[in-house]
């Protein structure tokens, strides 16, 4: 695997940093996961936005433009396209930087840490809808920060929430706040059907606005697909007649139990189907 580490494109295994980098020491950076299928890239600007927001937020400097953002994409695909396949997901990374001291106050002059590489994502399920066979997940009570909108590289909070749902034989654990509203999964968004009217909980500091969500309503909307971003509490959770999760990697992936109690019939959904084709078509939009 090839990987980018500031400026210079190496193999994966070469790349290193100083330990005193803030992004080791404190989580202190922003990252991005954008998919790919057959070389195509899903949701670039919505991506750059999403980062740009970011790094404002964190007063690191943005260290590339959207065009050297989008060369340094298209080389890892093209570099890593021939050994990882048709389906990549490509992680960007940046950290505010190093300085030779460890102080939970930063310098303002310091140079980000740009590191970037390639790795294979499932393939798309659109393809073979029939085979889904639809997820298990947990429910835990939301013990990460009140920053949850910033794609930032300290994701101990949601580590914790995911392994602890992996050791219950889970894939994934959705989160509910201090009110019993769902805010979403440990790495991916939450949609629920009722009663033919898909639901996502609205964005705020509680949760990422994830770039599938986005744009998943998108083409819900393009079909006519009744959606609202409204809170959703744990109880109208687990009587929804279909629950969702998306995320860059998943797309669009049906939950068919949480904590043991079957969701529906306990099978992927007929609207996730039509939601998931919908997606499929508009993805690259
Ligand atoms: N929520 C969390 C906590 C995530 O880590 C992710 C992505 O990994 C998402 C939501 C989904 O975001 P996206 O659709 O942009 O991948």
């Amino acid at each position: 695997t090839i990987a980018f580490l500031n400026h210079q494109y190496l193999p994966l295994s070469e790349a290193k940093i100083s330990p005193m980098d803030r992004g080791f020491l404190f989580g202190d950076g922003i990252y991005e996961v954008i998919p790919s299928f057959g070389g195509r890239i899903v949701g670039f600007s919505a991506h750059m936005q999403r980062m740009e927001n970011g790094l404002r937020a964190l007063e690191i400097e943005n260290p590339f433009d959207r065009e050297s953002w989008q060369r340094v994409i298209q080389s890892l695909l093209d570099k890593n396209g021939a050994h990882l396949g048709p389906s990549i997901g490509v992680y960007l990374h940046v950290s505010r930087g190093m300085e030779m001291t460890r102080n939970h106050g930063y310098s303002e002059n310091l140079t980000p840490t740009v590191f970037a590489f390639a790795f294979r994502i499932p393939p798309s399920q659109s393809a073979h809808p029939d085979e889904v066979k639809g997820l298990h997940v947990s429910l835990a009570k939301d013990l990460r920060w009140q920053r949850c909108h910033i794609k930032s590289t300290s994701l101990l909070g949601n580590v914790l929430h995911f392994q602890e749902a992996k050791r219950d034989g889970k894939h994934e654990s959705i989160l509910f706040n201090h009110q019993n509203e769902i805010t979403e999964a440990t790495t991916s968004n939450v949609f629920i059907v009722e009663q033919g009217i898909v639901r996502t909980p609205p964005l705020d500091n509680q949760l990422l606005p994830g770039i599938t969500r986005k744009l998943l309503i998108e083409s819900l909307i393009n079909e006519n697909i009744q959606v609202e971003e409204v809170t959703i509490s744990t109880e109208k959770l687990m009587n929804a007649d279909e629950i969702w999760l998306t995320s860059s990697s998943k797309e669009v992936a049906p939950v068919v139990s949480v904590d043991d109690n079957l969701i529906g019939d306990g099978k992927p959904g007929p609207l996730w189907r039509k939601a998931l084709l919908a997606y499929d078509r508009y993805k690259f939009n």
